[in-house]
Parts: C-alpha cells; structure tokens; sequence
C-alpha cells in the first residue's frame, strides 16, 4: 500500500533523496566505506560539506555577510546559544506566537533579559498578532526574535515585522525554511532544526550576519560560540555527517525541482487545496484564523474528539499517517512540508470526502 507520512517532524523526506541515501549507504562513491564511516577532513566529505553550504547560500541567495553553519542540538539548542552569544546585557523582544517561540523566550529569559512583545497565547495561538499592536522595540534591543511558521498551532507569517536597522531580526524557520522566498538581508540570523525541511534531527542550520559573531562573550565554551563555527566551516569538532550529508542531498533536490520559487509555488497549490477543502466543509474546521493559516502545517477538527480519534485511526490503516494533532491542542494536522507531493494532499482529501460520507 503507498503510505504518506504527515508527521510534523521528523518528517518525510523526498523519495528520490532516500533512495539515493540508501544505494550509497555502504560504498559512498566509490570509496569501498558509506559516508557514516569516512573521515571528516577526507575528501569526500569535504566535498559533501562545501555542496550542503553552496546549495544552502545559493537556494537562499545568502550574501558573503553571512555565515552558514551547521550545529548539533537542534533548534532547541538555539534558543539559548543564540541568548548566550548575542543577549549580553540588551534586552531581547519575543513575539510569543506558539509553543516554540514560548520556549525561546523562556531560555532567553532564563539567561538575561527577555521581554514578550505581542501574544496570541490567550487565544490558543489561532493567528499571528498584528503588527501595529506589537510593542514597539526599541533600537538599543539586543534581537527581535520571530518564529516564522508555527509547527504546532498551525500559523505562519505572511510578511516579516520591520525594525530598527540596529536591531536584528532573528526568525526560528524550522517548519518552513526553504519553503518559500525570504529576504536573508531581512534578518540578523535565521535557523532551523533539520527535521522538517531539510534533513534528519538532531541538527540545525544557522545563518547568521558575521557581524554578529563579535557579540559573544569571550567566555563561553568553544562549542557555544557562534565564531567556533562560522571560522572552522562547521568542522571544528566531527560534525554530525550523516545529517550534513542528506541535508546536501536535499538540498540538490530542492535545485533539481527548480529551487525554492518552484518549490514555493507547489506548496501554495497543495495549501490552497486542502484550505479550499476544508472551508468548503461543514464537517472539518480549522481554528487558523484565515490570514495566519500555515502552508505547512494544516490543523482542523472533527465534530467530537472521539471522531478525531477513530478518523486518525482509519487514515493510518488507510496508509495515510501521523495525522493525529499534537497533544497541546488536538485534533488532526497534516504537515505537508516540500517532500510532501500533491498526490498525498489529494489522497487525504479523497480520504476526508470518504470519512464523512459514512461519518458524517
Ligand atoms: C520542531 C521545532 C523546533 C524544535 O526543534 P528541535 O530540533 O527538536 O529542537 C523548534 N522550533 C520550531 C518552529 C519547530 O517546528
């Protein structure tokens, strides 16, 4: 049976990319050893590493005034680095617009001085405040910090917040990296955990304005500092390669399908689908409010939650998974991240007009 796996992360990767993976894994090649067993200097993964960093600058049109690295802990190791480094004694402004940007501003808060500058919390995270009623932050702020597409409440920025030329921008895009066009020159820095877009866990990739590498204390530890990174080409330490390697490989698929414009524009399609679907019924709701509606992350409900319940068991025999919410609110999402092809969208809508049917 041919299964789509809507899980908001780790989520599917691109077939062709797994395939690849899979025919190299024990002769990476040529070389008589797969990639997990080769040195981090030799000159395979040299080459692997360079191609990840190129294709990232390159989909990203990242300028040489700014770094790319790529760091163990995820995105949840970010949310204090980037405290730890760029934090000193400034305050930093948070827009609290879903459960992970909470947790960033707690680690900030936990390390210095962090402020909530807007917050749909109240509302169950169900749009992006708008901007005009943010509080204003100020030029001296250390960072504003955005979280572009929330994984969990199902909402996404349209535009990005302007502020001062002082002040960096800083955009958790986990969800949505490499999913549509963003200005790079728009931001201070920008990261993301590996396992929506563009990889396996366990890693991030970081874009950050070099400088901003002079802001860290001199006394963090090596491995906290951003210029740790950013001097040694993410080779400082062995790397996680494996990670480093697939995120090449999704990266050359993304160039393959025609880069991130290409990809922005089936993600829209596969969106507007499914949206279109939902509010043409009066069986599905989504909570979103309609211009904060994620491209990524698709939530809705059913009538009850024990429908919730028997519609997520009947879609995973179906062959369609992972569709059950996360646990903060329930109900059903489907990630529909940029591995994720139009074939799958229409599998769940053919599997929801089904579901009602003898549901509904
Ligand atoms: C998944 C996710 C995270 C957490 O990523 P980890 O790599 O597990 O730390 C953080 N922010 C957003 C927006 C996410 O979607």
């Amino acid at each position: 049976m041919k299964t789509y796996n809507f899980s908001a992360g780790p989520a599917m990767l691109p077939e062709d990319v797994m395939k690849i993976a899979q025919a190299e894994f024990c002769n990476f090649k040529d070389s008589g050893s797969g990639l997990v067993e080769l040195s981090h200097r030799g000159k395979q993964f040299t080459e692997v590493i360079d191609r990840a960093v190129a294709n990232v600058k390159e989909l990203m049109k990242v300028s040489d005034d700014y770094s790319v690295m790529f760091i163990q802990g995820g995105a949840s190791m970010q949310f204090a680095m980037l405290a730890m480094n760029l934090l000193g004694d400034k305050v930093a402004d948070y827009a609290d617009t879903g459960v992970w940007s909470n947790k960033a501003y707690k680690e900030a808060a936990n390390l210095g001085k962090a402020r909530i500058v807007c917050s749909s919390k109240e509302d169950k995270y169900a749009y992006i405040p708008d901007f005009a009623k943010w509080e204003a932050t100020p030029a001296d702020a250390a960072y504003l910090h955005i979280t572009s597409n929330n994984t969990v409440a199902g909402t996404q920025y349209r535009t990005f917040p302007k502020v001062d030329k002082n002040v960096p921008l800083i955009a958790d895009m986990s969800s949505d990296i490499m999913s549509r066009e963003v200005n790079v020159d728009d931001f201070g820095m920008i990261y993301a955990g590996a396992q929506k877009n563009l990889g396996p866990s366990g890693m991030a990739v970081v874009i950050m304005r070099n400088d901003l590498l002079e802001r860290t204390p001199a006394n963090l530890p090596t491995m906290l500092k951003y210029s740790t990174y950013s001097e040694n080409n993410s080779l400082y330490n062995t790397p996680p390669t494996f990670a480093i390697y697939l995120l090449a490989l999704v990266t050359d698929w993304i160039k393959a399908q025609g880069g991130i414009a290409a990809i922005e524009k089936i993600n829209d399609a596969k969106a507007a689908k499914l949206y279109d679907f939902l509010d043409s019924s009066a069986y599905y709701s989504t909570p979103v409010q309609k211009d904060s509606r994620s491209r990524m992350n698709v939530v809705w409900r059913l009538p009850s939650e024990e429908l919730d319940a028997q519609f997520v068991k009947e879609a995973t025999a179906a062959g369609l998974t992972q569709l059950k919410g996360h646990r903060i609110v329930g109900g059903c999402r489907a990630s529909i991240y940029n591995a994720m092809p139009m074939a799958g969208v229409d599998a769940l809508i053919d599997f929801m007009k089904d579901f009602e049917k003898r549901n509904g």
